[in-house]
């Protein structure tokens, strides 16, 4: 299995050069050359979502990596979980059930995605004698779990841009008390994009780098995390039914990277009816999907602050593969003037849109709605990103009659302040959370400027 760019200038990369390169060359999105047959009677054997994974990942690594390689960097990849199958199904009533990813360490989905880049990373950084530098920007989640996935390697030293603003005490504190010598959180006195501004350009310039380094990315569009996800979407269809009857997913997303996934496991031949996209005030995505419309807006912040984006990084691959059938010229032109222009497609390709795909907007008012329901009706608490998804299942009638799974993306205890708002209560704190609390915050703080930032990276890269 080969992989290209959506754009259509890179070609034939290997796994592992996808792996460490992220974006393509040419500004595009890398793709694997087909979509692999799974095969449905086969997994319905496997036990485990361990044993799922090491039947699913295979299929896109071995470009790079044997599959003996592949099946041993399994064994050791997914940590410090607090539920021993990882995922677990929770089912509320006889057509709704919730998909928990918030059993690892960071207590959000982004486990699954980010331990599987990070053992990947490691065995081919060691591999090959090198070592790597993690730059990243993070406004949520991304950071804490890239950190945690990277700490336990000594080939890969981690840096990680917090901006001031909307992120929750313990998103905070889960990067700023790791206590590990290859892992800097730098406070930055300015906004998410300007942190971002300085990842870009560290991409461009890469003067703080020793040679034979690689500076690696861990933003949502790297292929592996793709992969990790698309493990537990075969998982999940599989505990509930077996495969039997197409199942809709409900996704609270904000890059599109988990809907992404769930897209590649249909396209794998997951039997799937319909896919949800469910989004908060920041609804790009929405609006492509009601009225073909995906023009960026100014990011509002929510209470759901891990989605809160202006542009999906990822919707670049559904626009290539779903609707212009892989034709490279037709997405670079597309994207040629975006985003200061909007995207509108031809009338004919968007209408392909309802055969798969609804969406959803769910303010914050509705959202403490969902909150509040789920757990009156339930007796379950959700966090505010798994209840955009819930809400969004209650309101769309178009299900048909197939069983809904809602993907819970983060453990409630997150965000307390928003429980609280809620007038709800955390029952069960995991343990890594409550931990956080006690611990000494290490953190540098910087302006937004990338000479002090690369210069504090040159010091800590000896
Ligand atoms: C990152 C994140 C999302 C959005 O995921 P995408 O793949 O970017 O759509 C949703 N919920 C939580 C809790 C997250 O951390």
């Amino acid at each position: 299995m080969f992989f290209h760019s959506t754009r259509g200038k890179d070609k034939s990369k290997s796994f592992e050069e996808v792996l460490m390169q992220g974006l393509a060359d040419d500004g595009g999105l890398f793709m694997p050359d087909s979509w692999p047959e799974v095969d449905l009677n086969e997994l319905k054997g496997k036990n485990t979502f361990l044993d799922v994974a090491k039947y699913i990942v295979p299929m896109f690594t071995k470009s790079s990596f044997t599959d003996e390689e592949v099946l041993e960097v399994l064994e050791n990849t997914w940590h410090d979980f607090s539920h021993s199958d990882l995922a677990a199904i929770k089912e509320l009533d006889d057509n709704k059930f919730v998909l928990e990813l918030f059993h690892g360490p960071t207590a959000a989905f982004k486990d699954f995605g980010l331990q599987l880049a990070a053992a990947f990373f490691n065995k081919s950084l060691t591999k090959q004698g090198k070592t790597a530098i993690v730059l990243g920007a993070t406004s949520g989640d991304t950071g804490s779990a890239a950190i945690d996935a990277c700490k336990r390697f000594d080939s890969i030293k981690s840096f990680i841009l917090l901006p001031d603003g909307n992120m929750s005490e313990v998103q905070r504190k889960q990067m700023t008390t790791v206590n590990s010598k290859n892992v800097f959180a730098i406070r930055v006195n300015g906004s998410f994009d300007d942190c971002q501004d300085i990842v870009k350009q560290a991409f461009q310039e890469r003067s703080f780098l020793k040679s034979d380094q690689y500076l690696l990315a861990v933003n949502s569009i790297n292929w592996v995390r793709i992969i990790g996800q698309i493990c537990y979407y075969f998982y999940a269809a599989k505990q509930i039914n077996n495969f039997k009857e197409p199942l809709n997913f409900s996704v609270p997303t904000g890059n599109f990277g988990n809907v992404f996934a769930c897209y590649s496991a249909y396209k794998m031949g997951m039997p799937l009816n319909k896919i949800v996209v469910a989004v908060n005030s920041n609804n790009i995505l929405h609006r492509f999907f009601s009225s073909n419309d995906y023009s960026k807006n100014v990011v509002q912040e929510t209470i759901s602050p891990s989605m809160d984006i202006s542009i999906a990084s990822n919707f670049e691959r559904l626009i290539y593969d779903y609707y212009m059938d892989r034709d490279a010229d037709l997405c670079r032109k597309a994207y040629a003037s975006f985003p200061s222009q909007p995207i509108h497609l031809d009338k004919s390709i968007w209408e392909k849109s309802k055969n798969l795909f609804l969406s959803y907007t769910v303010n914050d008012g509705d959202t403490f709605n969902a909150m509040q329901k789920t757990y009156k009706k339930y007796n379950y608490l959700i966090d505010p990103h798994t209840a955009v998804a819930s809400e969004a299942i209650d309101a769309l009638s178009d299900l048909n009659d197939n069983k809904s799974v809602i993907l819970s993306t983060a453990h409630p205890a997150k965000f307390p302040n928003t429980i609280k708002e809620s007038n709800l209560e955390i029952e069960n704190m995991p343990t890594s959370l409550s931990e956080i609390y006690n611990l000494e915050e290490e953190v540098f703080h910087f302006p937004a400027s990338k000479e002090l930032i690369f210069d504090f990276i040159i010091k800590h890269n000896q």
